[in-house]
């Protein structure tokens, strides 16, 4: 039994696998120009493989193993990219120079410290961590995970889904994908007031400790500093609370946006250059969130909206390639690369 985002995956990796075919994956190469790509990672963990049908482990997608890092970071100097630190993309994006990669992660996960960094510092690479600051403060929400907890945790869940109080039976694997399923897309198109009052309440409930999950997880203000000290870390802003900040007042959002560089600054003695928007797909970042980011004073923003750095795009709406767990291959990294996948996207969408 696999959940619905993973059927999803297994399709879409199959219509990749034809973009494979010999002649057909350089094609991208070919016709479409690019100054480069910025991927984007969540977590770095050993036991981040591709084996999800036999354990229950729903934010796969956000996992990959150190020995996929060490393939993509081997991969993207063999295929011509320079590897450049990310405050340096608006210049690289000006300049003619060599196409580059930027290696950037989300969220400040403590995996982050203990299995990305040593796979960057043994190939010299530098690359960028995405802070959210309540996260850091020990209070940070952290929706996706506490979900996973509660149902892998329990036998049964008792859920509100919006007034319709449903008992979930969480006992085969089978049964916790059904019920990630149903409670992962109800929450996730919630406003996030809802969603951490939700959360406070179903944790209770299921008496699961939200603080200490969060400080299990993400890194303490102590590690992050000594982390930020590396020359190859570069560190970026990520809002305080993680809220889709298209749901969000624009007094809100620009709290949220323009804070959160406070706070680090404050923290870590250097203002962050650049901003990521929390979740940032279209729903959750758009025109309105982008200038909220100029406004903040930062020099770029990226979003997860997926494609190649094309030149031309608005330095607040930098699109992102996403390193996910169920495409840890380098064949699939290739294509991405390629960048065919993205253009045949965006001419889909057009019709
Ligand atoms: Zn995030």
């Amino acid at each position: 039994m696999i959940s619905l985002y993973q059927l999803k995956h297994l399709v879409f990796k199959s219509a990749l696998l034809v973009l494979d075919a010999p002649g057909i994956r350089n094609l991208g190469n070919l016709l479409i120009s690019r100054k480069g790509i910025i991927l984007t990672g969540h977590h770095v963990l050993p036991d981040a493989n591709n084996d999800y049908r036999e354990n229950f482990c729903p934010n796969r997608m956000l996992e990959l193993c150190p020995e996929f890092l060490e393939q993509a970071i081997l991969t993207v100097r063999k295929e011509g990219y320079d590897i450049i630190a990310l405050d340096d993309v608006p210049e690289a994006i000006k300049s003619a120079n060599k196409k580059f990669v930027v290696f950037t992660f989300d969220d400040g996960y403590r995996d982050n410290i203990l299995h990305a960094l040593p796979v960057f510092e043994k190939h010299n690479a530098p690359f960028a961590v995405y802070i959210p600051t309540d996260f850091i403060d020990g209070h940070g929400v952290i929706w996706w995970k506490i979900i996973e907890e509660l149902i892998a945790r329990n036998k049964e869940i008792s859920v509100d889904m919006g007034g319709d109080i449903q008992s979930l039976p969480c006992i085969s694997v089978s049964d916790k994908y059904v019920a990630w399923d149903k409670v992962y897309w109800f929450l996730r198109d919630q406003k996030p007031d809802f969603q951490q009052r939700w959360c406070a309440e179903h944790a209770e409930k299921h008496q699961l400790d939200i603080k200490q999950l969060c400080a299990d997880w993400i890194m303490s203000w102590d590690e992050l500093k000594t982390f930020a000290d590396n020359p190859l870390v570069t560190i970026g802003a990520h809002s305080l609370s993680h809220p889709a900040l298209a749901r969000l007042s624009e007094e809100q959002a620009l709290l949220e946006i323009e804070q959160s560089g406070r706070v680090l600054e404050e923290r870590l003695g250097k203002k962050p250059a650049t901003f990521s928007y929390p979740i940032g797909d279209a729903g959750a970042a758009g025109e309105r969130e982008f200038r909220l980011a100029e406004q903040a004073g930062y020099d770029m923003a990226v979003t997860t909206r997926k494609n190649l750095i094309r030149g031309g795009e608005s330095l607040y709406a930098i699109p992102r390639v996403s390193l996910n767990g169920y495409y840890q291959s380098v064949k699939f990294l290739r294509l991405f690369l390629g960048g065919l996948p993205f253009w045949l996207w965006s001419l889909l969408r057009k019709d």
